[in-house]
């Protein structure tokens, strides 16, 4: 049996990181089975359907690198992949279970709803057109009255539900109402679009947020009438907020400084500077572990650990202190010219025109400093903004390099910078040592190289002095230090 899951948000707004976690468990599952993992729009909640929502969702999985093999935009045999293209379908099998006796046309109107609410009828409905004689039922349909298609729940007895993550759970039958299947504008409702959908997409395993549980047991009756085999279920943990109260919702949210401190949607990750790596690695260890207490994996390593029975049914919390470590962990790890592509795009956003060339030559010394992406801008500014040196000669000299002394140390540096013709990063770093060595009272080039550091720069931080001179190029470096000596 090849293991086939989906992942099937509803397209009311943007990917929630709880979603965007059991996208991640569910896309884990597949690629350790070597199965397929399909992606399905569930649209069928017009109301609450929001414009562009489908298309921001993927844009956040393709940005996590969870990566399907069918779906709305690839397309693949079971499609379509968006529930409203499917109305035919489930309208087949709404009619199906009506004449097989699983269900029922229900012509309540809305003033008889609100009556059975008010009265305190349980669940709001108490089955009044459930036997209904067939000649009653066709004399209604015949005036044209818009009716919805309810399920036949079995009255009595017990449904149990095999979790595989949560065992076995027992619901007593008389705790579920006749849900509406077929509302009466013709569209589906979710308990009947996902078990149509997911029993013609050949689903193997449910996995979805336990939100769902309770009305699980609905689903395996439906499934029963149906006489499809059922796929497994695994019902996965919610996310709580911070707070350790509630799940976590943007109403948890706070903006301070900038950016929000609790972040709930993938792309305020992403806008914060996290690496999809990082969210990923993150993500994975929350509900489940990676093992051997290991907080930096491969997600690759991690597939090959992972079992849907290994998530820990409990709600947790997600450890957000511990994104910028692991962040900056995986920034350490990237090459130069993967963290270049990384950073350039916050620093554009913060209006600085890119040197490609420039930005290469500091991203090592970077990569150890970096938690998160934008902490670049303000490291770099030096390099992509032109602005008027504030600092004195006073505070370019040290007590161990006095002001004639530093004016000394300064005009050498001058003098290399013009006359070189080996501006490279060896040459740049043993002169000025020697510049320093040789115009500091202790002869340590120390204090010289910080003061330069701070006069090229502008900046109390930014890379290391060499690597600074070296971006900012023979030209420019020549005119700092122009600026520099005008202050003496
Ligand atoms: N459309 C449902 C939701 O967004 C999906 C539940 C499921 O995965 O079956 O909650």
């Amino acid at each position: 049996m090849t293991v086939r899951v989906r992942f099937a948000p509803s397209p009311t707004g943007y990917l929630h990181i709880g979603g965007a976690r059991s996208a991640l468990f569910t896309w884990m599952f597949a690629r350790k089975h070597g199965g397929q993992f399909i992606l399905r729009v569930e649209d069928t909640d017009e109301k609450r359907t929001v414009e562009g929502a489908a298309e921001s969702q993927m844009a956040a999985l393709r940005w996590l690198g969870l990566n399907w093999d069918e779906g709305p935009d690839i397309g693949g045999p079971y499609g379509p992949y968006i529930q409203t293209e499917r109305r035919e379908i489930y309208q087949k099998w709404a009619n199906w279970l009506v004449e097989n006796g699983h269900a029922y046309k229900c012509f309540a109107t809305a003033e008889e709803l609100k009556a059975m609410r008010d009265a305190g009828v349980p669940f709001g409905y108490d089955r009044r057109y459930r036997d209904m004689p067939a000649e009653e039922i066709e004399k209604l349909e015949a005036e044209g009255k818009p009716y919805v298609i309810r399920f036949k729940m079995p009255l009595e007895g017990q449904t149990i539900i095999n979790d595989a993550i949560r065992g076995e759970v027992v619901f007593d039958n008389s705790q579920i109402t006749d849900f509406v299947l077929m509302k009466s504008t013709g569209l589906p409702t979710y308990h009947l679009a996902h078990v149509v959908d997911d029993h013609t997409m050949k689903i193997t395993h449910i996995t979805r947020g336990d939100e769902w549980l309770n009305t699980a047991p609905l689903h395996v009756n439906i499934w029963k009438a149906f006489g499809w085999d059922m796929p497994v279920l695994a019902h996965l943990p919610v996310i709580l907020n911070p707070s350790g109260k509630g799940k976590l919702s943007k109403r948890t949210q706070s903006f301070q400084d900038g950016q929000f401190q609790v972040l709930v949607r993938v792309s305020e990750f992403q806008e914060a500077g996290y690496l999809p790596e990082a969210v990923n690695n993150f993500l994975a260890n929350v509900g489940w572990a990676f093992g051997d207490d290991q907080e930096i994996f491969e997600i690759e390593d991690a597939i090959q650990r992972f079992e849907l029975e290994d998530i820990n049914p409990a709600p947790a919390r997600l450890p957000y202190s511990k994104l910028d470590w692991i962040n900056g962990q995986y920034i350490q790890e990237m090459d130069e010219v993967d963290l270049a592509k990384a950073v350039k795009p916050f620093l554009e956003n913060a209006g600085f025109e890119v040197n490609v060339e420039a930005l290469l030559i500091v991203m090592e010394a970077m990569s150890k400093r970096l938690k998160r992406l934008p902490e670049a801008v303000d490291f770099l500014r030096f390099l992509f903004e032109e602005k008027a040196l504030e600092e004195t000669a006073d505070s370019l000299t040290h007590k161990q390099m006095p002001l004639d002394q530093a004016k000394v140390a300064y005009e050498a540096a001058y003098a290399f910078v013009t006359d070189t013709d080996s501006f490279d990063l060896d040459t740049i770093s043993s002169t000025m040592m020697s510049i320093g060595e040789a115009n500091t009272s202790s002869g340590k080039a120390g204090p010289f190289l910080g003061k330069l550091r701070l006069a090229m720069t502008g900046q109390k931080v930014s890379p290391p002095l060499f690597e600074s001179m070296l971006a900012l190029g023979q030209d420019r470096s020549k005119q700092r230090l122009e600026e520099i000596l005008s202050k003496f």
